[in-house]
């Protein structure tokens, strides 16, 4: 059975592709981009939650033959009541400036102490079956917003987002080790576990 991700963005499907080929029963599935199916429309990702905007692109892209599946992710800052959230991408305008949404994070959490300054990245998969069926699973990486930046790697927040379990951002972690704790990997896994019971 071939799955197709509705997502465009190459690290991602890596990822996925990755997850899929590591699972017995999920190695044969072939994983389409969006360019593999020729799906050229803009998803609007108009969802209150992220497990909403995952299921409305899944659903934008299942055609009744094949799985689709599709994620939505973000930052939850304790302090900020859950923001930037679902806007995650977008927090100071424009979508996906890191800068610009790093600055307007560090603004909005000036004067808050190390101790309170606790976050986490949220990750849903969504996943519609050839029947209509569908579920989502989700997956949560806990750790603090820092107040200067370290480390190059990662994207988006990773600079300023700081993990107990390697004591360092997540800019400042190898792929692999990001993989093994983050929020995307975690979903990723749930979603393979889930798959594999059904297929
Ligand atoms: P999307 O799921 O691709 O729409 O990503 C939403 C936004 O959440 C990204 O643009 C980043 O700002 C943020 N984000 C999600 N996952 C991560 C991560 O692993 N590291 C840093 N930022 C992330």
């Amino acid at each position: 059975m071939d799955v197709i991700l509705a997502s465009a963005n190459q690290g991602k499907v890596r990822e996925v592709r990755k997850i899929f080929a590591d699972t017995p029963v999920l190695s044969g599935c072939r994983v389409l981009t969006l360019a593999d199916i020729g799906f050229t429309a803009d998803i609007e990702e108009n969802g209150t939650t992220f497990e909403e905007n995952a299921l409305i692109k899944a659903r934008a892209v299942a055609d009744g033959k094949h799985i689709a599946i599709a994620d939505d992710s973000g930052l939850e800052v304790d302090a900020l009541g859950g923001a930037p959230g679902v806007f995650s991408a977008r927090y100071a305008g424009g979508h996906g400036d890191d800068d610009a949404n790093n600055r307007l994070l560090l603004e909005n959490l000036k004067g808050v102490p190390l101790e309170k300054r606790t976050a986490r990245y949220v990750a849903a998969i969504a996943c519609v079956l050839p029947n209509g069926e569908s579920f989502t699973v989700r997956g949560t990486c806990e750790g603090k917003i820092l107040f200067a930046g370290e480390g190059e790697g990662g994207f988006g927040y990773d600079p300023f987002f700081y993990t107990e379990e390697y004591g360092k951002t997540m800019a400042s972690i190898t792929p692999e080790e990001k993989n093994a704790i983050s929020h995307r990997g975690k979903a990723l896994r749930l979603l393979a576990d889930k798959l594999s019971q059904m297929l």
